[in-house]
């Protein structure tokens, strides 16, 4: 069947077009006035190169087709459904890309003076506001740069949480669930903590019985997102919740998954200390590709100490927006002596901010929590058109509704005919159609991660499925058949782990030019 893009051909390099002499440009020759007064400027020779750079030399229409095709080897949310559980890779609104992009932005200056940036500003400390709303804190800081950027402001907080108290030496551990995101271990590793791993149950919540044999005297704290990676929610949140606090220990959501229950529930609600959002996510910015996202962290604005007036958002890193009663200004304030410092330059990535911002200004509250509702929808529905078709399983939560994303596992197709969750995506790509996540969460084996967001349509889920009912089909009929997917693609089958890694991956064109040239 056909999905929402085929791939052509590869498309050739730059390099590999044009000829001798084209060019798109003609440079205009100096005004008389100028040639006059610079005269002809001798570059020093030693500071000329030897041989011409061997840069492509083609004509303009060239360079337009040339890039327009490669727009169109692409697959992103604007050709079709991006499934990637846990990206949540929703729908970018135009709107808060013009808003984003307008001059009166662009052209502004961190360093300028902060009566000339009022607009900007406020703004932001309304994005700070509405972001403590929805997850139910006191206060925001926006500075971050992605989700894991946020995942170390929050445990450098929890650091500074125990240094503070002057507890920092027993307080060792931080305990995370075997369901988590990988950059949650990296994080609290990263801010010298050691990792306690703490089993799921049958029912995809914490198994609490061996969480409450881990949390103890030398819990610093607990990462946890929820609903969790298996698109269920925590049932047991406000118990893991009390029984942190009675262990003085703190609890961090990891806000990668709060599209799954925008509007309707909040962390702060459920007891967590620490929340970090994902800008790029649940609030509509493009991600992917390396571009810069946002990791706002909302805390609690809990008593640390009495005494020296120390408050648990005293510790966070970064800057944040303030507004100054007296004057009628806002205020860029910097992190204070308890502070655990600076994460990164300035305030924040402001471009995913205000896509973000856009985004919670033109859905309002009443918006967002339909958002939510459509993401949930989608998923179930997906969700229950992918029940007893052969070779997929859906484990974990058995009768359970989803949330936002669900896992499915190609267990049976592995197990019974040698097909693995990697050849099904290939077999999604062949056919024009976007592959979800796969082989993560961990505990789930030959994993694919469907997050579809409120973005789709059930058609297009519909259509979704027929592809993967028609994989299981071709597989259980012509078990080497998937082996030689994708066909269509202009990349074939790659070795994932050489891809992966450095010394394989050629990503300059001299290399490949030198190729062409028969020179290696
Ligand atoms: C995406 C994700 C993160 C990390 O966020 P980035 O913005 O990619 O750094 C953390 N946890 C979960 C569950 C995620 O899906």
């Amino acid at each position: 069947m056909k999905g929402f893009r085929q791939a052509s051909n590869r498309e050739p390099l730059i390099f590999e077009l044009g000829g001798k002499g084209r060019t798109g440009i003609a440079i205009p020759e100096p005004e008389e006035e100028v040639k006059r007064r610079v005269g002809r400027v001798e570059i020093p020779s030693e500071m000329r190169r030897d041989r011409e750079p061997g840069l492509p030399e083609l004509s303009e229409v060239e360079v337009v087709r040339h890039f327009t095709n490669l727009s169109q080897a692409a697959f992103g949310v604007d050709n079709g459904p991006v499934p990637l559980g846990s990206c949540t890779m929703k729908y970018n609104p135009r709107i808060a890309w013009e808003i984003a992009g307008d001059p009166r932005i662009t052209n502004l200056h961190p360093l300028q003076d902060e009566r000339t940036v009022q607009g900007l500003l406020e703004m932001l400390f309304e994005l700070q506001k509405w972001l403590a709303n929805i997850t139910g804190m006191d206060t925001c800081i926006l500075h971050p740069a992605a989700g894991a950027h946020g995942e170390l402001a929050g445990v450098l907080t929890i650091r500074r949480y125990h240094e503070v108290k002057g507890q920092i030496d027993r307080k060792t551990e931080i305990v995370i669930p075997d369901s988590a995101h990988g950059t949650n271990p990296a994080s609290a590793a990263m801010a010298g903590f050691r990792v306690v791993e703490v089993p799921s149950a049958e029912d995809g919540n914490v198994d609490m019985e061996a969480l409450k044999s881990i949390v103890g005297d030398s819990t610093a704290g607990l990462m946890i997102t929820n609903p969790s990676t298996l698109g269920l929610f925590e049932e047991h949140i406000t118990d893991i919740a009390r029984l942190l606090h009675e262990h003085d220990a703190l609890l961090y959501y990891d806000g990668a998954n709060l599209n799954g229950i925008m509007g309707y529930a909040r962390p702060g609600d459920m007891g967590f200390d620490i929340a970090h959002i994902n800008i790029h996510k649940t609030f509509g910015a493009p991600h992917g590709g390396g571009g810069p996202g946002a990791g706002p962290v909302c805390i609690k604005d809990r008593v640390v100490d009495k005494e020296k007036g120390v408050r648990l958002s005293d510790l966070a890193p970064g800057y944040r927006v303030i507004y100054d009663e007296d004057t009628g200004l806002y205020r860029v304030k910097g992190p204070g002596e308890h502070s655990a410092g600076l994460l990164k330059a300035f305030l924040g990535n402001i471009t995913p901010l205000i896509w973000g911002y856009v985004y919670i200004l033109s859905m309002g509250p009443q918006g967002l929590r339909k958002a939510t509702e459509h993401a949930v929808l989608i998923t179930n529905y997906f969700m229950k058109l992918m029940e007893n078709v052969k070779g997929y399983t859906i484990p974990y939560g058995k009768g359970r509704f989803r949330k936002h994303e669900v896992v499915l596992s190609a267990q049976p197709m592995a197990e019974e005919i040698g097909v693995t969750a990697e050849d099904v995506a290939k077999g999604l790509l062949d056919a024009g159609f976007y592959a979800p996540t796969i082989y993560f969460p961990l505990i789930v084996k030959e994993a694919l991660m469907v997050e579809f967001t409120e973005s789709e349509t059930p058609e297009n889920v519909e259509k979704y499925v027929e592809r993967l009912k028609e994989i299981s089909r071709i597989a259980y009929s012509n078990p080497s058949e998937p082996k030689t997917w994708p066909r269509n693609t202009s990349v074939g089958r790659v070795d994932v782990v050489k891809a992966n890694h450095p010394k394989h991956v050629t990503p300059t064109w001299r290399i490949h030019v030198k190729r062409l040239r028969g020179e290696i």
